[in-house]
């Protein structure tokens, strides 16, 4: 598993973002917002540590965040998790899909994903031992083809691991899809594992949770953080809800990972859980006009995009610039416009990276005045 092109050799974030603090460029690779949250939600961190909750938590997670996390899925999405049995905090989003993984997966199994796909799937994927399958998503919209999604799940899937909205490519599912995939979860009887870590960074689209789907409920776990939602990337609050015999084999193994984390901050991520709707508004409303400057910075520059619905991600083809293979031009970048990004080959198996070759992944969550510094840099290719 390990050696430069296993699964576990060193992500290519920790790369790019060194790259970035060796040459000073502007780092629109590893996805981390430049201006913090909500001052609701850093005073409440605050807070929690002055009145000592500086100490082991409880293994499932405190009950102001469960309560919190079961109350914003009814606000938003009509869904009811049980706070006591259905809802698991974690240590970030990364920690819930490594126990969730962890726990339902034997040798042998395979997981069903879209590729590309989140590092850190096929990571855990071959950690567990299971087999990783993949369905394409391609340019430009990046909508799985749905024959090709039926004839990926079979028997021996144990789970239908998907992200919606899609990190790198910013695709946001449609229902017709998420209705396949529920389908396809019963006739094989494998259960979804949905990472919605992007669930409000969305643009012109609604998000529709998978388990909010007739019939998805019962074998769905679906995860999410506190990092995208309120610019807390380094804080490590993520959660999961499932129904609670699933829940309890997740949480056997999670005890064993980090046992538990974050105790002053699982107060302060509740306290921004419960922010009014115009909070959860507004970030997607900025981050939509943040994508629209980087997208046309990134055209003016003479890069193809995929405008993306979702994530704060967009995908750039450097073809068109006369660059066919992404890896090295991230690599010259720095060099050629100070601005540092990543290649769509770091999300995709060995023997699909030619189909991607080309593409480069922009993360557009940055304050404006450095998108317009970036888009001018890249103006010079
Ligand atoms: N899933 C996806 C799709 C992500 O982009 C990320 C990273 N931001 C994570 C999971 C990990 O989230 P966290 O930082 O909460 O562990
Ligand atoms: N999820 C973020 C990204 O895709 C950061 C990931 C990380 O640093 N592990 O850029």
């Amino acid at each position: 598993l390990l050696g430069s092109d296993g699964a576990l050799s060193p992500t290519i974030f920790a790369e790019m973002s060194a790259l970035a603090v060796k040459t000073g460029a502007i780092n629109l690779g590893q996805g981390f917002p430049d201006e913090d949250g909500p001052v609701e939600v850093l005073d409440a961190a605050k807070r929690a540590i002055d009145a000592g909750l500086n100490q082991y938590p409880p293994g499932i997670g405190m009950p102001v965040l469960r309560e919190a996390i079961a109350s914003h899925q009814a606000r938003f999405y009509g869904l009811t998790p049980d706070p006591d049995t259905e809802v698991l905090v974690t240590v970030g989003a990364t920690e819930a899909l490594a126990a969730t993984i962890l726990a339902l997966t034997d040798q042998g199994d395979e997981v069903v994903t879209f590729e590309p796909f989140y590092d850190s799937y096929a990571a855990m994927i071959a950690l567990s031992g299971a087999e990783h399958r993949t369905v394409a998503l391609r340019a430009p919209d990046f909508q799985p083809d749905l024959d090709e999604l039926r004839r990926s799940v079979t028997d021996r899937t144990r789970l239908i691991l998907i992200n919606n909205p899609h990190n790198p490519t910013g695709t946001v599912l449609s229902r017709e899809t998420l209705a396949l995939i529920v389908e396809l979860a019963h006739r094989h009887d494998a259960i979804i594992v949905s990472d919605e870590v992007y669930e409000h960074l969305t643009f012109g689209v609604s998000h529709t949770p998978i388990a909010s789907l007739p019939g998805a409920l019962d074998r769905t776990v679906t995860i999410s953080s506190g990092g995208k939602t309120f610019n807390t990337t380094g804080w490590k609050i993520g959660w999961l809800t499932a129904p609670q015999q699933i829940l309890q084999a997740i949480l056997a193994v999670k005890q064993f990972l980090t046992f538990v984390g974050g105790a002053p901050f699982q107060p302060a991520i509740a306290a921004g859980l419960e922010l009014p709707d115009s909070y959860f508004r507004g970030i997607a409303l900025d981050l939509a006009h943040k994508r629209d400057v980087l997208s046309a910075g990134l055209r003016a520059a003479g890069f193809t995009v995929s405008e993306p619905r979702g994530s704060y991600f967009v995908v750039a083809d450097a073809a068109a610039l006369g660059f066919s293979d992404a890896a090295a031009f991230c690599r010259q970048l720095p060099d050629l416009a100070g601005v540092v990004a990543v290649p769509i080959s770091a999300f995709v198996s060995d023997e699909n990276k030619g189909e991607y070759a080309s593409l480069v992944r922009f993360a557009f969550c940055k304050r404006v005045e450095v998108l317009e510094r970036a888009s001018a840099q890249l103006a010079s290719l």
